[in-house]
């Protein structure tokens, strides 16, 4: 009797690991067509190639988003060819929940694919209360990062970041940092987002001297927000770095999402959206009206064009885009289909913008 009783408890048992099993294998297979959709760009003098459209995962994967509409999102960003997916220990809401979301996810559908992927996070805005919670401290960085490994459930990550710089630490100890932790292995490469040129410069030569080259820049770059044009992008060039530009689509703003008012499931709508209802001005929509005929003219889509012209500096390696559905990142992706711009095309635009 003990015997039945225990080869029915295996039976039933092997049956519902199985059944979890497959629910959570993934829809993926090697011999799936993604990687040949996809341009990847050399990330400055680095070995790392990158897409050259990236997803970020500042907005839409929180606790506060619909988890099944965020798994869409990736499983087609990464059957689309986006090999990269950034994070930061604060995104959310609530801070942190972005990044544990995204290791969940990782862990169904992406395990056997984690050599695919290049994953990066950072510190240094506000993540915890206390004297060590934020900017560019060891303590910090280090227990951030330990954090973000353990909220991602990974052993380490591709690209490790300083936020932010921090005038009050020595830009040494924030360099020295980031060297340490690609000596422990809990990051393959580091980065540097929000520096100015100048501290750029001294950030790159700091770790090029300790033998961990800086890999890339993370700079706000769109048409609306032009200045790394200036002396930013001379100096990432100068140092061989890479550069991946954040909110190329500057929130949405530069897409027909707010042609027509502001949409109820919009960022500009949503108390936690970053978009503050004020710049979705009479200002910018006149502009982007006017940017939309341009798009039209070259059956782009608007946000199909802004992030063409952002990928039209042969010194961005990738765009950095938002995506709220897969109907976006589909149009988005499309992108890739009409990249270069006539000189009439660009001189319309900057006489636009600079109206
Ligand atoms: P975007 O400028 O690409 O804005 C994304 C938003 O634009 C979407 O959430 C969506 O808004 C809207 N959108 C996107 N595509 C379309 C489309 N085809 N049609 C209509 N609307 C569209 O980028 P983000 O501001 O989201 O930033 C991207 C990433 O950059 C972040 O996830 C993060 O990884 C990184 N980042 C880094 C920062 C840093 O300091 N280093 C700071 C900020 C961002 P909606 O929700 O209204 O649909």
């Amino acid at each position: 009797m003990f015997d039945g009783f225990l080869v029915n408890f295996v039976i039933r048992f092997t049956i519902h690991s199985l059944k979890f099993h497959f629910n959570m294998l993934p829809n993926y297979s090697l011999t799936h067509p993604r990687y040949e959709k996809m341009t990847y760009n050399r990330c400055g003098n680095s070995g790392l190639l990158l897409p050259a459209i990236s997803l970020g995962l500042w907005h839409n994967f929180g606790f506060v988003d619909s988890i099944e509409n965020g798994r869409n999102i990736l499983r087609t960003a990464f059957d689309s060819g986006i090999t990269h997916f950034d994070l930061a220990n604060n995104y959310g809401p609530p801070a942190g929940s972005a990044e544990e979301n995204f290791g969940t996810m990782l862990k169904h559908d992406f395990a056997t694919h984690r050599d695919e992927l290049i994953i990066s996070t950072k510190a240094g805005y506000a993540m915890w209360t206390g004297p060590y919670g934020e900017w560019g401290s060891k303590k910090y960085l280090v227990s951030s990062l330990d954090q973000s490994l353990k909220r991602m459930q990974l052993d380490y990550v591709d690209i490790f970041y300083s936020h932010r710089p921090d005038p009050w630490t020595p830009l040494e100890e924030t360099m020295a940092t980031l060297d340490l932790i690609v000596r422990q292995g809990k990051a393959l490469y580091v980065g540097i987002s929000n520096y100015s040129a100048a501290d750029t410069k001294r950030a790159a030569e700091m770790l090029r001297n300790m033998g961990t080259p800086c890999l890339i820049h993370q700079p706000k770059y769109s048409m609306f927000v032009r200045e790394p044009e200036g002396e930013l992008f001379a100096e990432i060039e100068r140092q061989g770095m890479g550069c991946i530009a954040f909110s190329p689509l500057a929130q949405g703003l530069l897409t027909n999402r707010y042609l027509k008012g502001i949409p109820a499931d919009s960022r500009a709508a949503k108390p936690h959206g970053f978009l503050q209802q004020e710049q979705v001005s009479e200002f910018a929509i006149e502009k982007v009206k006017k940017l939309n005929e341009i798009a039209q003219q070259r059956q782009q889509s608007m946000a199909q064009m802004a992030l063409a012209w952002v990928l039209r500096d042969r010194r961005v390696t990738s765009v950095l885009i938002g995506a709220s559905s897969v109907e976006q990142l589909n149009v988005n992706l499309g992108t890739l289909n009409t990249l270069s711009f006539t000189n009439d095309e660009l001189q319309h635009i900057d006489h636009i913008l600079n109206s």
